[in-house]
């Protein structure tokens, strides 16, 4: 009697198999964090874009299809983002339903087109979440208080790295909120927290710059008075030299912003990509 009990009471503490998950498909690792946070063992979360694709210009590889054919939700973050996944979808012949995580915000604009780096602002990371949350409720009833439950510590979470975040930006002296960057990823950074990113003049962020380009950002930093640069394109050590040495400006480390590291390196999740890089511009900021 005693070994029946124990048993029985083993099988209700074992974690669920892998065919008792929630199959579940997110095209990014930024969109995988949350709907692991959200899911906990109660879905089997895969990650289309590793660490080291650019998500925008994606090639999907036949291991993909599969996943996405055995996937009861695919979850994707739209505004543009994964112009390659409506076909990924179609020609594995899935079921699956596609959930747009960036349904619920006001998109900004990048030229011409939508933004798509809503997940850049932690008031939406919030909108990303509460829909992530509702969606895995669908899918899998029996776990809906628990998706809930798991949704409200995690926004928890995300309230407290926004106070941090706005704590961060305060301290810094208004007229240096400010930086030169090559990444066009910040609009919604900026535009909540109040840190202007600003491109640097003629510079593409496929090549090295010419000396004349150098010129021309550090004509720019002097005019504009910027504090601090942070051009991860610049590879030549000389060049970034010239620049600090000429206007004074600090060169910033690396932003995170389309994707997050492996274990190892620092941005594993959203919340330590979101403490990486408001560490980073603190550090170049603040006096
Ligand atoms: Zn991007």
């Amino acid at each position: 009697m005693r070994f029946i009990l124990v048993c029985a009471m083993l099988l209700i503490a074992s974690p669920l198999e892998a065919a008792e998950r929630l199959n579940v498909v997110a095209s990014f690792s930024i969109l995988g964090d949350f709907v692991r946070n959200v899911g906990g063992d109660r879905v089997s979360v895969t990650t289309l874009v590793g660490p080291d694709s650019d998500v925008h210009v994606y090639t999907p590889a036949p291991s993909d299809a599969k996943r996405v054919a055995a996937a009861k939700l695919v979850i994707v973050n739209g505004l543009g983002l994964e112009g390659w996944l409506p076909r990924l979808v179609q020609s594995a012949g899935s079921k699956a339903k596609v959930i747009t995580a960036s349904a619920g915000i006001a998109p900004l604009k990048l030229g011409s087109a939508a933004d798509p780096h809503a997940w850049q602002s932690i008031p939406n990371a919030r909108i990303y979440v509460t829909d992530i949350a509702s969606a895995l409720a669908t899918a899998a009833p029996d776990d809906a208080e628990f998706f809930r439950a798991q949704a409200k510590a995690y926004l928890e979470k995300l309230e407290t790295l926004d106070r941090e975040v706005r704590d961060a930006v305060a301290k810094i002296p208004a007229e240096r909120r400010k930086v030169i960057s090559t990444h066009d990823a910040f609009g919604y950074f900026s535009s909540e927290y109040g840190i202007r990113f600003i491109a640097p003049l003629g510079v593409s962020t496929e090549t090295e710059p010419s000396a004349r380009d150098i010129a021309a950002i550090i004509g720019q930093i002097k005019a504009a008075r910027i504090p601090a640069v942070f051009l991860e394109n610049i590879t030549d050590d000389r060049l970034i030299r010239r620049i600090a040495a000429e206007t004074g400006a600090r060169v910033g480390g690396t932003l995170i912003s389309d994707g997050l590291t492996g274990e190892k390196g620092p941005a594993p999740t959203y919340i330590d990509m979101v403490r990486h890089n408001i560490k980073a511009l603190t550090s170049a900021l603040d006096h």
